[in-house]
């Protein structure tokens, strides 16, 4: 049970009235008391609690119970008419309510290392366990749902003199031994808050890194900080604290102070900005346009093993294998100073994806590109979508084969260069072009 002595009970009612949305209180107030009726200890814990203390909206509620959290989670989703994806092995829940987002919810659970790096075997606990499981003062902080009206602030760890002083602190010695991980999210909340790493924390974050316990961590885990930081609202200086750490070398070895490369990687949140004007079919992602950028302008063989080294999923690692390719040649193209025809332009951008477009404006930076590619996807985009299909062309008795990819290059072709705009147009087009 929550031990009252050692914890801070402050009622952080009147903040969360002031600060939370009526229906996002409505919903704690009903946990609270579902929470009472079954007797259980429930916490709403980490990131909501700090960002309404340091007042930033957050809509992911974590709950952790002191007891059977997949129950309890039962219970709600019966009570509200939602629906619940269970995690047995992890004792935790999915709840996802009407018109609400997710719900996590947690037994509360004490964490032991078998040894560096490795993922942890977990064993239900007191909230107080659990919150000393955790990787910063600031995300150890909890309230209490206890349905009397009050919202008690529990915080062993003086979370909310870390918030007020903008400190990134872990909560013990072995924190960034145990999990690798929390390096990242060190940079990521330092970031994010504009905060400072504490003096220790530093210490034992840069003598974990120095150690390389980097290297204990999967691929899949370190792609996912990796990402997660180049998600954050200043992607640059995330990166730009990764190399400052020597991080980048852990996926990256070869990637030097090129300042080109930072030129580009600046430009790119402009070229965000401006491209929400232009209608693109599929909306670039932010995370994978930095992460091409870094990768500008180094050679294959160190991309290569970066990718192996996050274990990049096949799609995206071929996705990104081609962009590179085609904006080295979009670029030369276009920098060839001759002005490029309407087919030309539609050659170079529809081999792109959205995210290599925006690196590709990034790195051009020039007023007559960005008018390429607004015309490309205001205009040529659609107007090249030709009428005819395979079957068509069968009836007009081409032959099928590799002619067909011919015949369909011209039509796009002649559509976008204007000559051909109706379906019997192109009628008469593949007539006159291709069965003569
Ligand atoms: P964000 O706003 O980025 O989601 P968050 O604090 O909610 O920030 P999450 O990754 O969603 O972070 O994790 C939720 C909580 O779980 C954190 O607040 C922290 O208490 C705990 N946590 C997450 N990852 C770790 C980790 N690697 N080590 C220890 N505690 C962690
Ligand atoms: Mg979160």
């Amino acid at each position: 049970m929550f031990d009252e002595e050692s914890g801070s009970m402050k009622d952080v009612s009147s903040l969360m009235k002031e600060r939370l949305k009526a229906d996002q209180i409505a919903l704690l107030d009903l946990i609270a008391e579902t929470a009472a009726h079954q007797q259980v200890s429930v916490y709403v814990v980490g990131g909501f609690v700090r960002d309404l203390l340091f007042n930033i909206q957050n809509l992911d509620i974590d709950l952790v119970v002191e007891g059977d959290g997949i129950n309890f989670s039962e219970i709600l989703a019966e009570k509200f008419n939602g629906r619940t994806k269970n995690y047995e092995k992890f004792g935790t829940s999915t709840l996802t309510l009407k018109g609400q987002s997710h719900i996590d919810v947690a037994t509360a659970r004490t964490e032991y290392y078998s040894h560096p790096a490795a993922l942890p075997k977990v064993e239900p606990s007191s909230i107080k366990s659990d919150l000393a499981r955790r990787d910063f003062t600031i995300n150890s902080m909890a309230i209490k749902l206890n349905g009397q009206g009050v919202f008690p602030l529990v915080d062993f760890f003086d979370g909310e003199m870390d918030l007020k002083d903008g400190s990134i602190r872990i909560l013990h010695d072995r924190s960034f031994i145990e999990d690798p991980c929390r390096i990242f999210r060190a940079i990521r909340f330092e970031q994010r808050f504009e905060f400072c790493i504490e003096d220790q924390t530093r210490g034992f974050m840069k003598s974990a890194i120095e150690s390389d316990l980097i290297n204990q961590l999967s691929g899949k885990r370190l792609l996912n900080e990796v990402k997660l930081l180049l998600k954050e609202p200043d992607p640059v200086r995330c990166v730009d604290r990764m190399k400052e750490f020597s991080l980048l070398q852990f996926f990256a070895s070869d990637i030097s102070n090129d300042d080109s490369r930072w030129l580009v990687m600046k430009k790119i949140d402009s070229v965000l900005i401006w491209s929400k004007m232009i209608s693109m079919p599929k909306k670039p992602e932010t995370w994978l346009v930095y992460f091409l950028g870094l990768f500008v302008a180094v050679k294959d063989a160190v991309f290569e093993q970066a990718v192996e080294r996050l274990s990049f999923p096949v799609k995206i690692s071929n996705r990104m294998r081609s962009d590179r390719e085609h904006f080295i040649k979009a670029r030369r193209g276009l920098n060839e100073g001759r002005e490029p025809g309407p087919s030309e332009i539609y050659d170079i951008f529809s081999e792109l994806s959205a995210e290599a477009v925006i690196l590709l404006l990034a790195a051009c930076s020039s007023e007559r590109v960005n008018k390429y590619a607004a015309l490309y996807f205001n205009e040529y985009y659609t107007s090249a979508k030709t009428k005819l299909t395979g079957d068509d062309l069968i009836g007009m008795g081409v032959e099928p084969g590799p002619i067909f990819n011919d015949v369909f290059k011209a039509l796009r072709d002649a559509r976008v260069n204007g000559q051909v705009a109706s379906r019997d147009e192109e009628v008469l087009f593949v007539e006159s072009q291709f069965l003569k």
